[in-house]
């Protein structure tokens, strides 16, 4: 067997930095990151074979936990009649149907293979549908690494400091607005002087990507009524959120209807997946019914189809997100009384199956301001501290985390002891 730091030399020869996405890199925290040889429902095991209780969840797709069986099932099954046609098959629909089913808001979607490619078309669509360009985002929200979006971007972009990258041009995001998050003075500000210019605003409607900071419903509303009086379109990426806050995403638990609503994570059940849809009328406009141009050779491929199909079915039994939202405000809980019993300044956040956690003394968190003020000296400390424990978080203060069904109530005893534990050892 080979050790960790040998798996990760032998990557860093071939690979940039040694992964295929920044964020898997430990840049921010120090170390190595951990090379995994295996799944199983709430657990992650090392190359090494040392086994962790995981709130990465790859990122959110791991809603049931690692390698369910029926979704394994439904892939081995799948693949055995060939692995991707380039021509329609009934997965396909079937998925949609489930899609369509679960958001009123979505009458239409398109398949594609990332998040990314799911804002990247929502945001092409909007502005081809409205014939205007400008397009609002909000600072620390991340709708993957499309250039236009890439504007005060969250996730790996802020830890690696790069919030503008290099390689993106100026040219390309002089349409692109950044405005605060959570700030209602600001979007009405915003649309009263340029209102009639802006094709659609894209807002993660829980956002994750700043670690989990929960908007208000006045902001939401607000959002709605000032794109709708100004015929700009709104755009929930839905890529985290979509599945997993609610049976129907976060539009439903704000009761927002949103014009589009771009997915992913969840909906491929591990697989490479990502959608986009809305009203039949505005998806009429992309090709081959409409204009406007979107493809992708692996879209919709019968294997990622029937790995989303049964994920998303497994969510669909009674009671599966009050049981989520049970187990995420029992770990939060638990972690909050951890830090009393510390003494530890600390907030969290938590909505259905996602949380946060932050070393501050400050109030409430509403934005980036509120989050890039805590301590990331003790953010680093006590994340190393719960990885010596066998608790695997997010290398990044700016990571929401995410439980699954398989997290257990022993599991979470177990990960709110070892949390006093290293609260107090790193004190
Ligand atoms: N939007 C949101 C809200 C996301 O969280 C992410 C990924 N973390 C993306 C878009 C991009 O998705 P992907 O990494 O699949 O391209």
């Amino acid at each position: 067997m080979k050790d960790n730091h040998s798996l990760f030399e032998a990557a860093r020869a071939v690979i940039p930095g040694g992964v295929n996405s920044p964020v898997r890199a430990f840049k921010s925290v120090g170390g190595d990151p951990i090379f995994f040889a295996k799944a199983k429902g709430p657990f992650v095991y090392s190359a090494e074979g040392k086994e962790y209780i995981d709130y990465i969840g790859s990122w959110g797709p791991m809603i049931l936990g690692h390698a369910h069986p029926d979704v394994i099932n439904a892939v081995c099954e799948t693949a055995r009649h060939g692995l991707s046609f380039g021509a329609p098959c009934e997965g396909e629909t079937a998925l949609a149907e489930k899609v369509c089913a679960r958001f009123p808001s979505i009458e239409r979607v398109r398949f594609v293979n990332s998040g990314t490619e799911a804002a990247m078309s929502a945001l092409r669509l909007a502005r081809g549908y409205t014939g205007r360009e400008m397009v609002v985002k909000f600072a620390g929200c991340y709708h993957g690494h499309t250039d236009s979006l890439l504007v005060k971007a969250g996730s790996g972009a802020i830890t690696l400091g790069v919030p503008t990258s290099p390689g993106v041009t100026a040219g390309t995001t002089a349409q692109t607005i950044t405005l605060p998050y959570n700030d209602v003075a600001a979007l009405e500000s915003l649309f009263a002087s340029r209102g009639e210019e802006i094709a659609c605003v894209m807002v993660e409607p829980i956002a994750g990507n700043m670690n989990c900071v929960i908007p208000s419903q006045a902001f939401h509303d607000t959002l709605r009524k000032l794109t709708k009086k100004h015929g700009a379109l709104l755009i929930f990426d839905e890529v985290m959120t979509g599945f997993r806050v609610n049976y129907s995403g976060a539009q439903a638990l704000f009761n927002i209807e949103p014009d589009m609503t771009a997915l992913g994570k969840i909906i491929g059940g591990g697989m490479p997946v990502g959608a986009f849809g809305g009203k039949a009328e505005v998806m009429a406009h992309l090709a081959p019914d409409g204009p406007v141009y979107q493809a992708g050779t692996l879209s919709g491929n019968p294997v990622a189809m029937a790995s989303g199909f049964a994920t998303l079915t497994a969510t669909e039994r009674p009671g599966f997100y009050e049981e989520l939202e049970q187990k995420t405000r029992y770990l939060v809980d638990g972690l909050r009384e951890a830090a009393s019993a510390t003494h530890t300044p600390m907030q969290f956040t938590q909505t259905t199956g996602m949380f946060g956690f932050f070393f501050t003394d400050g109030d409430s968190i509403n934005g980036l301001d509120d989050v890039e003020r805590c301590d990331v000296e003790r953010f680093k400390a006590f994340f190393h501290a719960m990885l010596r424990r066998g608790v695997y978080l997010a290398p990044s203060m700016y990571e929401a985390g995410f439980v699954s069904i398989t997290h257990t109530t022993d599991i979470l005893d177990r990960t709110i002891d070892a949390a006093e534990e290293a609260l107090r050892e790193t004190a």
